[in-house]
């Protein structure tokens, strides 16, 4: 049986980027750069004021020398004629500084009379000046090929007159949740029927690792329902199946993706909840089977699937998103599968967060799940965890 190294390995080696598109900022926030993206403008854009005050020239100041105010300059205006020497302009923040002005007289600092500006003070030159270029130059590249478009690195291309940018294609997920016991969410009970929810996890998840939902179905444990749902998902970038990939009579999902020439990557892995997880491919469509109880669906979409899609998006390092931690209690790998505890995460006082495993586990035990953050994971093939020993976390928030 694979490790999971193994197995994400093995899901990742023929993943390359989906190809570009360019998109308006907004829609490209926390997408991956498929090209440079340089800025457009000098930052700032001209020389500007830091503070409402007067421009002037500042050879002209002397403390209590007397200056003739000629006019004002608000932000978004520019100076219709070089400033005079011996006058000053009245300036907001942000506005053009006047042609020969070369520095800002604060208006805390400024005695204002009768026509005249007064500095306390001589101004030195540059005083308040945000100079233009001091910051950017046009053309400066401010996201790189393969980078995450961050808030800040957003920030940094709005400001500098760039408004859309080059990112790869969001994945298209098909998600198929087969199940003939499978009852929609909140519906009255019915006998021998359970409430599905990989449905709402699977694309919980997928949404948050930037795939876009292509469509979503529910399939009974029906061998031609089952197959014409696997073949319209093949049209999909990613086409996930929940449930019925195990072997018994009412598991028709590997027959059906032998069927539809699926080409098995692995299937189980040595994980814990998720053991019977598949993958596999369709030309550049990406298979994945997800065991259906609850937990492992959402512990093998984490581990396997959400790296894949970040792969899809451009990212080149897509591993799971684990933190470290430590953990509270004693914990050990179980049937020699490196396994993932459902666990309370929480900062401790100082400051390290602590994971405690709940006390009910288990793959179907969605509502110890609910008592938690989380999973702390115990490694197989390393020694047992004890109170307080460093451990890997994975964060569901
Ligand atoms: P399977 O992988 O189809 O053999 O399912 C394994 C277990 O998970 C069974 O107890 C199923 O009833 C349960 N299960 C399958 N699909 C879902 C689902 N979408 N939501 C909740 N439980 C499920
Ligand atoms: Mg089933």
């Amino acid at each position: 049986m694979l490790s999971i190294e193994e197995a994400l390995a093995a899901i990742l080696e023929p993943v390359a980027p989906l190809e570009a598109e360019r998109a308006p900022l907004d829609e490209a926030a926390g997408r991956v750069a498929a090209s440079d993206a340089a800025a457009a403008v000098d930052l700032p854009p001209f020389d500007r004021s830091a503070m409402d005050g007067y421009a002037l020239r500042s050879a002209d100041t002397a403390p209590g020398v007397a200056l003739r105010l000629a006019g004002g300059v608000a932000a978004g205006e520019v100076a219709s004629s070089e400033l005079e020497p011996g006058t000053v302009v009245a300036i907001s923040t942000g506005a053009a500084l006047p042609p020969g002005a070369d520095a800002i007289l604060q208006s805390e600092l400024a005695s204002v009379g009768d026509g005249t500006v007064t500095p306390q003070r001589a101004i030195e030159p540059g005083r308040h000046v945000r100079f233009r270029g001091e910051d950017v130059h046009a053309g400066d590249v401010l996201a790189r090929a393969g980078e995450r478009l961050t808030l800040p690195r957003l920030s940094a291309l709005a400001s500098a007159g760039v408004g859309e940018v080059a990112v790869h294609r969001r994945p298209r997920l098909h998600l198929l949740v087969t199940g003939s016991e499978l009852l929609p969410l909140g519906a009255p009970p019915e006998p021998g029927r359970i409430h599905e929810s990989n449905g709402l996890m699977v694309t919980l998840l997928a949404e948050r690792a930037g795939a876009s939902l292509a469509r979503s179905e529910v399939v009974p444990d029906d061998r031609a329902a089952t197959l014409a749902a696997v073949e319209r998902g093949l049209a999909a970038d990613v086409l996930v199946v929940s449930g019925g990939v195990s072997v018994g009579p009412h598991d028709h999902v590997k027959p059906a993706f032998e069927a539809c020439g699926v080409e098995e990557v692995l299937w189980r892995v040595r994980i814990k909840p998720g053991k019977p997880m598949w993958a596999g491919r369709r030309g550049s469509t990406l298979v994945f089977g997800l065991p259906g109880n609850p937990l492992s669906s959402i512990v093998c979409f984490c581990v396997f699937i959400e790296p894949a899609l970040r792969r899809l998006q451009g990212e080149r390092d897509a591993r799971p998103r684990l933190v470290r931690g430590r953990i509270a209690a004693p914990a050990e790998a179980s049937d020699g599968r490196t396994t993932f505890l459902t666990a309370a995460i929480a900062a401790a006082e100082d400051g390290v967060l602590e994971a405690t495993p709940t006390e009910r586990q288990g793959s179907h035990m969605t509502g110890a799940l609910g008592e938690s953050d989380g999973f702390a994971i115990a490694p197989h093939g390393a020694p047992a965890l004890r109170a307080g020993d460093p451990v890997d976390l994975l964060l569901l928030g």
